[in-house]
């Protein structure tokens, strides 16, 4: 048998589980001459998921209603007819939420499980651990001695933007959900203080007390207002990478949120959003970056896997409640 989860409705606010249909169909998959057959072995769940589920206009088209969703997938080819792909092999690429697929085989990347596991190519060296190197680097444009915020700093793309900071010299200050966390940030990946901003009284003061000096880099994944409480400890010629904002994926009405010109006109700052496939070309770069210091022990990662194809939905919602630590993945 496979099984498929498709996109039942658009979530109105938090997605919640009636929102996607689980399919179960006879496994009858054939394959014609170039074809071959995939079966999945880890699943991403990112929060730019949620974006897809809505209809609105958006960089990548919205996900079509009972249709299935796709994300990046690691899987294990079973046959082929294709000349690229032998048996055995595993790949990477966007692929359907299907226990076993066919595919042509476009784009997708053959991945090597022999040096590091395979769930890694779905974080530290896949998506995520490249938006982490490439908008700290495109945009933040960092120098050593310089101070660096990061927001949702111990989930997937945080975690690595923060020790990118520190191999290159910069004082890093991460923000996050829970004590647990804060302690991860600072005794495994090596940031030299933590925000929880569930519990600080004020954002903002907790911010200026870890960086006295002001913040020059603010990688932001939230946005809200936890990114408003940034604002206030910008230096001149900040740099503020926008990769996200998790905090209002869910909104229903338009967020409310200072008014940033002020802080930009009077710090003469920079505030840039990004999406990571605009750097395409520089992949290969950030990729040779990210494997030699993984190989070298200068990066580390943290994965939060759960098992069982069933549970997909309930691990991409789960993000929204922060019970991630790292990158969120799917075990089939
Ligand atoms: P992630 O950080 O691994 O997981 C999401 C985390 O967000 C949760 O663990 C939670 O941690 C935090 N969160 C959830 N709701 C929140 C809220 N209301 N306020 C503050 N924090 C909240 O996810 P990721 O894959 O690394 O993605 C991080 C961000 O980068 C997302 O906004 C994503 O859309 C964006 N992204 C952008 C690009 C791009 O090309 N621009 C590429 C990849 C990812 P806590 O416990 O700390 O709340």
């Amino acid at each position: 048998m496979t099984k498929t989860i498709l996109l039942k409705n658009r979530p109105e606010g938090k997605p919640s589980i009636s929102d996607f249909e689980f399919v179960t169909e006879e496994a009858d998959l054939k394959i014609n001459q170039g074809e071959i057959i995939l079966e999945t072995i880890y699943v991403s769940v990112d929060p730019y998921l949620r974006g897809r589920m809505s209809d609105a206009k958006s960089y990548v088209p919205s996900f079509q209603l009972n249709k299935p969703i796709q994300s990046g997938v690691i899987a294990k080819v079973i046959a082929s007819k294709n000349n690229n792909f032998t048996e055995g092999d595993f790949v990477s690429g966007m692929l359907d939420w299907k226990t076993q697929q066919v595919s042509t085989g476009e784009g997708l990347l053959k991945v090597d499980g022999s040096k590091v596991p395979l769930s890694a190519y779905l974080g530290i060296l896949g998506m995520t651990g490249l938006t982490a190197y490439l908008g700290l680097n495109q945009i933040g444009k960092p120098k050593a001695g310089e101070t660096l915020v990061v927001s949702g700093a111990a989930g997937a793309v945080g975690s690595i933007v923060g020790q990118i900071g520190k191999i290159l010299g910069l004082n890093v200050i991460g923000i996050a959900g829970t004590d647990e966390k804060i302690e991860m940030l600072k005794n495994k990946f090596g940031f030299d203080a933590g925000i929880n901003y569930n519990t600080s009284k004020d954002i903002s003061a907790d911010i200026k007390k870890a960086a006295p000096n002001g913040v020059d880099i603010y990688f932001d994944n939230v946005g809200g207002p936890i990114s408003d409480a940034v604002l206030f400890n910008i230096n001149k010629f900040a740099r503020m990478v926008i990769c996200g904002a998790i905090s209002v994926y869910n909104n229903t009405e338009i967020p409310k949120s200072i008014s940033v010109q002020p802080f930009l006109v009077r710090n003469s700052a920079l505030m840039q959003g990004f999406i990571i496939s605009n750097y395409a070309e520089k992949f290969p770069e950030a990729m040779k970056h990210l494997s030699g210091w993984l190989a070298e022990g200068k990066l580390t990662y943290t994965e939060t896997i759960v098992d069982g194809f069933d549970t997909i939905p309930n691990a991409f919602i789960d993000l929204f409640e922060g019970k991630n630590k790292g990158k969120m993945i799917v075990k089939i």
